[in-house]
Protein backbone atom coordinates (compact mmCIF):
# COMPACT_ATOMS: atom_id res chain seq x y z
CA UNK A 1 0.00 0.00 0.00
CA UNK A 2 1.14 4.08 -1.08
CA UNK A 3 1.79 5.86 1.87
CA UNK A 4 1.16 9.67 2.14
CA UNK A 5 2.64 11.90 4.18
CA UNK A 6 2.76 15.25 4.74
CA UNK A 7 4.03 15.79 7.95
CA UNK A 8 8.20 15.44 8.09
CA UNK A 9 7.97 14.15 11.50
CA UNK A 10 5.98 11.11 10.03
CA UNK A 11 7.64 10.50 7.00
CA UNK A 12 11.01 10.41 9.09
CA UNK A 13 9.76 8.03 11.23
CA UNK A 14 8.43 5.92 9.16
CA UNK A 15 12.04 5.54 6.57
CA UNK A 16 14.04 5.67 10.09
CA UNK A 17 12.38 2.17 11.02
CA UNK A 18 12.28 0.69 7.16
CA UNK A 19 16.20 1.43 7.29
CA UNK A 20 16.57 0.01 10.25
CA UNK A 21 15.31 -2.81 8.72
CA UNK A 22 18.03 -2.48 5.78
CA UNK A 23 15.81 -1.26 3.37
CA UNK A 24 17.60 1.18 0.42
CA UNK A 25 15.67 4.53 -0.34
CA UNK A 26 15.43 6.12 -3.92
CA UNK A 27 14.10 9.68 -4.04
CA UNK A 28 12.31 11.45 -7.03
CA UNK A 29 11.99 15.23 -6.13
CA UNK A 30 9.05 16.59 -8.59
CA UNK A 31 6.63 19.41 -8.73
CA UNK A 32 4.14 17.14 -9.58
CA UNK A 33 1.88 16.96 -12.63
CA UNK A 34 3.69 14.07 -13.57
CA UNK A 35 3.99 13.04 -17.17
CA UNK A 36 6.35 10.21 -18.88
CA UNK A 37 9.58 12.13 -18.23
CA UNK A 38 8.87 11.52 -13.66
CA UNK A 39 7.65 7.95 -14.40
CA UNK A 40 10.59 7.19 -16.25
CA UNK A 41 12.59 8.29 -12.73
CA UNK A 42 10.08 6.46 -10.71
CA UNK A 43 10.35 3.01 -13.27
CA UNK A 44 14.49 3.09 -12.49
CA UNK A 45 14.17 4.01 -8.76
CA UNK A 46 11.75 1.03 -8.24
CA UNK A 47 14.23 -1.24 -9.95
CA UNK A 48 17.60 -0.11 -8.06
CA UNK A 49 15.97 0.87 -4.18
CA UNK A 50 13.81 -1.46 -1.78
CA UNK A 51 11.52 1.88 -1.01
CA UNK A 52 10.60 4.55 -3.50
CA UNK A 53 9.48 7.93 -2.65
CA UNK A 54 8.18 10.98 -4.64
CA UNK A 55 8.17 14.49 -3.58
CA UNK A 56 5.49 16.52 -4.71
CA UNK A 57 5.95 20.42 -3.55
CA UNK A 58 5.68 23.17 -5.95
CA UNK A 59 8.69 25.08 -4.16
CA UNK A 60 7.76 28.92 -3.96
CA UNK A 61 10.98 29.66 -3.23
CA UNK A 62 12.48 28.35 -6.80
CA UNK A 63 10.02 30.80 -8.75
CA UNK A 64 11.42 33.93 -10.26
CA UNK A 65 7.62 34.75 -11.82
CA UNK A 66 4.45 34.77 -9.66
CA UNK A 67 2.57 34.21 -12.35
CA UNK A 68 4.54 31.05 -13.10
CA UNK A 69 3.97 29.94 -9.47
CA UNK A 70 0.33 30.41 -9.72
CA UNK A 71 -0.12 28.85 -12.66
CA UNK A 72 1.47 25.77 -12.20
CA UNK A 73 -0.18 22.81 -12.84
CA UNK A 74 -1.95 20.75 -10.11
CA UNK A 75 -3.19 17.38 -10.27
CA UNK A 76 -2.66 15.60 -7.12
CA UNK A 77 -5.28 12.74 -7.88
CA UNK A 78 -4.15 11.96 -11.20
CA UNK A 79 -0.82 11.88 -9.94
CA UNK A 80 -1.29 9.63 -6.69
CA UNK A 81 -2.50 7.23 -9.00
CA UNK A 82 0.07 7.09 -11.48
CA UNK A 83 2.38 6.39 -8.35
CA UNK A 84 0.45 3.77 -7.15
CA UNK A 85 0.23 2.09 -10.76
CA UNK A 86 4.06 2.55 -11.05
CA UNK A 87 4.38 0.92 -7.64
CA UNK A 88 6.11 3.95 -5.69
CA UNK A 89 6.07 3.36 -1.93
CA UNK A 90 5.54 6.68 -0.28
CA UNK A 91 4.57 10.06 -1.54
CA UNK A 92 5.84 12.82 0.67
CA UNK A 93 3.50 16.77 -0.14
CA UNK A 94 4.05 19.26 2.46
CA UNK A 95 3.08 22.50 2.76
CA UNK A 96 4.43 25.62 2.59
CA UNK A 97 4.57 26.07 6.62
CA UNK A 98 6.44 22.26 6.75
CA UNK A 99 9.00 23.35 4.45
CA UNK A 100 9.86 26.73 5.75
CA UNK A 101 9.48 28.57 9.04
CA UNK A 102 9.86 32.16 10.48
CA UNK A 103 13.43 30.47 11.81
CA UNK A 104 14.75 29.91 7.36
CA UNK A 105 18.32 30.48 8.63
CA UNK A 106 20.03 29.11 5.19
CA UNK A 107 20.33 30.40 1.78
CA UNK A 108 22.65 29.49 -0.66
CA UNK A 109 25.26 31.07 -3.44
CA UNK A 110 25.57 29.27 -6.21
CA UNK A 111 28.39 29.97 -8.02
CA UNK A 112 29.03 30.46 -12.03
CA UNK A 113 26.05 28.23 -12.25
CA UNK A 114 24.49 31.63 -11.58
CA UNK A 115 26.01 33.62 -14.01
CA UNK A 116 24.89 31.28 -17.04
CA UNK A 117 21.51 29.98 -18.91
CA UNK A 118 18.83 29.36 -16.34
CA UNK A 119 21.10 30.71 -13.25
CA UNK A 120 21.51 34.43 -15.53
CA UNK A 121 17.91 34.31 -16.70
CA UNK A 122 15.64 33.16 -13.53
CA UNK A 123 17.70 34.94 -10.80
CA UNK A 124 16.84 33.52 -7.36
CA UNK A 125 16.22 30.18 -9.04
CA UNK A 126 18.76 27.95 -8.45
CA UNK A 127 19.51 29.59 -5.01
CA UNK A 128 15.44 28.13 -4.41
CA UNK A 129 16.46 24.91 -5.80
CA UNK A 130 19.22 24.37 -3.26
CA UNK A 131 17.62 24.89 -0.28
CA UNK A 132 14.37 22.80 -1.57
CA UNK A 133 16.40 20.10 -2.14
CA UNK A 134 18.75 20.38 0.65
CA UNK A 135 15.93 19.96 3.34
CA UNK A 136 14.37 17.14 1.25
CA UNK A 137 18.00 15.14 1.47
CA UNK A 138 18.07 15.72 5.32
CA UNK A 139 14.59 14.38 5.78
CA UNK A 140 14.85 11.70 3.66
CA UNK A 141 18.44 10.79 3.30
CA UNK A 142 17.84 8.73 0.44
CA UNK A 143 21.16 6.12 -0.99
CA UNK A 144 20.34 7.35 -4.53
CA UNK A 145 18.03 10.60 -5.89
CA UNK A 146 16.77 10.41 -9.70
CA UNK A 147 16.59 13.46 -11.95
CA UNK A 148 16.47 14.49 -15.84
CA UNK A 149 18.60 15.40 -18.16
CA UNK A 150 15.49 17.95 -19.14
CA UNK A 151 17.02 20.03 -16.15
CA UNK A 152 20.68 19.68 -17.14
CA UNK A 153 21.58 23.22 -14.98
CA UNK A 154 19.54 21.99 -11.98
CA UNK A 155 21.49 18.30 -11.97
CA UNK A 156 24.90 20.16 -12.35
CA UNK A 157 23.66 22.34 -9.17
CA UNK A 158 22.74 19.53 -7.33
CA UNK A 159 25.53 17.64 -8.13
CA UNK A 160 27.83 20.13 -6.78
CA UNK A 161 25.23 20.75 -3.61
CA UNK A 162 25.95 16.90 -3.35
CA UNK A 163 29.24 17.23 -3.08
CA UNK A 164 29.53 20.66 -0.92
CA UNK A 165 27.36 19.81 1.43
CA UNK A 166 29.12 15.69 1.53
CA UNK A 167 25.35 14.05 1.25
CA UNK A 168 27.12 10.79 -0.18
CA UNK A 169 23.73 10.64 -2.37
CA UNK A 170 24.48 8.90 -5.81
CA UNK A 171 23.05 10.88 -8.07
CA UNK A 172 21.69 9.56 -11.27
CA UNK A 173 20.73 12.07 -14.57
CA UNK A 174 18.26 10.12 -17.09
CA UNK A 175 17.61 10.96 -20.60
CA UNK A 176 14.71 13.62 -22.02
CA UNK A 177 11.60 11.73 -22.38
CA UNK A 178 10.36 13.42 -25.57
CA UNK A 179 6.50 13.18 -26.79
CA UNK A 180 6.09 11.86 -30.60
CA UNK A 181 7.37 15.33 -32.44
CA UNK A 182 10.53 15.39 -30.46
CA UNK A 183 8.42 18.30 -27.69
CA UNK A 184 10.30 17.76 -24.12
CA UNK A 185 7.68 16.61 -21.74
CA UNK A 186 6.75 18.95 -19.52
CA UNK A 187 4.61 19.71 -16.69
CA UNK A 188 4.13 23.32 -18.02
CA UNK A 189 3.29 22.00 -21.05
CA UNK A 190 -0.31 21.26 -19.99
CA UNK A 191 -0.74 25.34 -20.35
CA UNK A 192 -0.19 25.88 -23.82
CA UNK A 193 -3.19 26.20 -26.16
CA UNK A 194 -3.76 23.53 -29.52
CA UNK A 195 -1.78 26.37 -31.32
CA UNK A 196 1.04 26.95 -28.92
CA UNK A 197 1.58 23.06 -28.56
CA UNK A 198 2.21 22.79 -32.28
CA UNK A 199 4.44 25.58 -32.21
CA UNK A 200 6.47 24.77 -29.24
CA UNK A 201 8.26 21.74 -31.40
CA UNK A 202 10.70 24.53 -32.62
CA UNK A 203 12.57 24.21 -29.59
CA UNK A 204 13.58 20.23 -30.68
CA UNK A 205 13.63 21.21 -34.14
CA UNK A 206 16.25 24.20 -33.19
CA UNK A 207 18.58 21.66 -31.08
CA UNK A 208 17.92 18.96 -33.98
CA UNK A 209 19.09 22.06 -36.42
CA UNK A 210 22.52 22.99 -34.58
CA UNK A 211 23.47 19.20 -34.24
CA UNK A 212 23.52 18.95 -37.88
CA UNK A 213 25.51 22.22 -38.33
CA UNK A 214 28.08 21.29 -35.70
CA UNK A 215 28.18 18.04 -37.17
CA UNK A 216 29.11 19.95 -40.71
CA UNK A 217 31.73 21.47 -38.62
CA UNK A 218 30.18 24.95 -37.66
CA UNK A 219 31.69 26.60 -34.63
CA UNK A 220 29.41 27.57 -32.21
CA UNK A 221 29.18 31.37 -32.87
CA UNK A 222 27.52 30.72 -36.27
CA UNK A 223 25.51 28.32 -35.34
CA UNK A 224 23.89 30.44 -32.07
CA UNK A 225 23.76 32.91 -34.79
CA UNK A 226 21.66 30.36 -37.13
CA UNK A 227 19.15 29.40 -34.51
CA UNK A 228 18.53 33.40 -33.14
CA UNK A 229 17.58 34.33 -36.85
CA UNK A 230 15.17 31.34 -36.47
CA UNK A 231 13.40 32.26 -33.92
CA UNK A 232 13.71 35.86 -35.15
CA UNK A 233 11.31 34.96 -38.24
CA UNK A 234 8.87 32.91 -36.03
CA UNK A 235 5.64 34.64 -34.40
CA UNK A 236 4.11 33.99 -31.08
CA UNK A 237 7.95 32.21 -30.29
CA UNK A 238 10.62 33.96 -28.95
CA UNK A 239 14.22 32.47 -27.93
CA UNK A 240 15.45 33.76 -24.22
CA UNK A 241 19.23 31.92 -25.05
CA UNK A 242 20.79 29.06 -27.20
CA UNK A 243 24.44 28.02 -25.55
CA UNK A 244 26.79 25.16 -26.61
CA UNK A 245 28.54 24.61 -23.76
CA UNK A 246 30.57 21.98 -22.27
CA UNK A 247 28.00 18.88 -20.76
CA UNK A 248 29.58 18.88 -17.19
CA UNK A 249 31.15 21.79 -16.41
CA UNK A 250 28.35 23.77 -18.40
CA UNK A 251 31.35 26.62 -19.29
CA UNK A 252 30.73 27.81 -22.66
CA UNK A 253 32.85 26.76 -25.59
CA UNK A 254 33.99 29.36 -28.09
CA UNK A 255 35.65 26.18 -30.39
CA UNK A 256 34.85 22.03 -30.84
CA UNK A 257 37.17 19.86 -30.10
CA UNK A 258 36.49 16.17 -30.91
CA UNK A 259 36.12 14.06 -28.41
CA UNK A 260 34.35 16.48 -26.09
CA UNK A 261 30.65 16.31 -24.54
CA UNK A 262 29.07 19.17 -25.27
CA UNK A 263 25.23 20.20 -24.59
CA UNK A 264 23.30 22.54 -26.63
CA UNK A 265 20.93 24.49 -24.41
CA UNK A 266 18.35 26.68 -25.67
CA UNK A 267 15.23 29.08 -23.84
CA UNK A 268 12.09 30.51 -24.55
CA UNK A 269 8.53 31.51 -24.69
CA UNK A 270 5.59 30.38 -26.78
CA UNK A 271 3.60 32.59 -25.62
CA UNK A 272 3.52 33.33 -21.84
CA UNK A 273 4.77 29.81 -21.22
CA UNK A 274 8.66 29.08 -20.97
CA UNK A 275 9.95 26.08 -22.32
CA UNK A 276 13.60 24.18 -22.24
CA UNK A 277 15.19 21.77 -23.90
CA UNK A 278 18.56 20.55 -24.51
CA UNK A 279 20.64 17.99 -25.98
CA UNK A 280 24.24 16.34 -25.43
CA UNK A 281 26.58 15.31 -28.11
CA UNK A 282 29.41 13.58 -28.62
CA UNK A 283 32.41 15.13 -30.90
CA UNK A 284 34.05 12.84 -33.12
P1 LIG B 1 9.70 18.90 -12.20
O1 LIG B 1 8.46 18.25 -11.68
O2 LIG B 1 9.50 19.61 -13.50
O3 LIG B 1 10.44 19.71 -11.18
O4 LIG B 1 10.68 17.72 -12.58
C1 LIG B 1 11.02 16.71 -11.67
C2 LIG B 1 12.11 15.86 -12.24
O5 LIG B 1 11.67 15.27 -13.46
C3 LIG B 1 13.38 16.67 -12.59
O6 LIG B 1 14.52 15.92 -12.24
C4 LIG B 1 13.25 16.84 -14.09
O7 LIG B 1 14.50 17.02 -14.72
C5 LIG B 1 12.61 15.53 -14.49
N1 LIG B 1 11.96 15.69 -15.79
C6 LIG B 1 11.09 16.66 -16.15
N2 LIG B 1 10.75 16.52 -17.45
C7 LIG B 1 11.43 15.44 -17.92
C8 LIG B 1 11.51 14.79 -19.19
N3 LIG B 1 10.83 15.21 -20.24
N4 LIG B 1 12.31 13.71 -19.29
C9 LIG B 1 13.02 13.26 -18.22
N5 LIG B 1 12.99 13.82 -17.01
C10 LIG B 1 12.20 14.91 -16.85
Amino acid sequence: MMKTFQKIEQIRDFLVAKRKEGFSVGLVPTMGALHEGHISLIDLARKENDIVVCTIYVNPTQFNNSQDFENYPVSLEEDFSILEKHLCDVIFHPGNEEMYSDKECISFEVGHLDTIMEGLHRKGHFPGVARVVTKFFNIIRPDRAYFGQKDLQQFVLIDNLNTSLKFGIELKRLPIVREKDGLAMSSRNRRLSHEQREKAVVFYQALEKAKELISEGKDPTFVKDEITKRFDALPDVSMEYFEVVEATSLAPLSTLNAGTDIALCIAGFVGGIRLIDNMILQLH
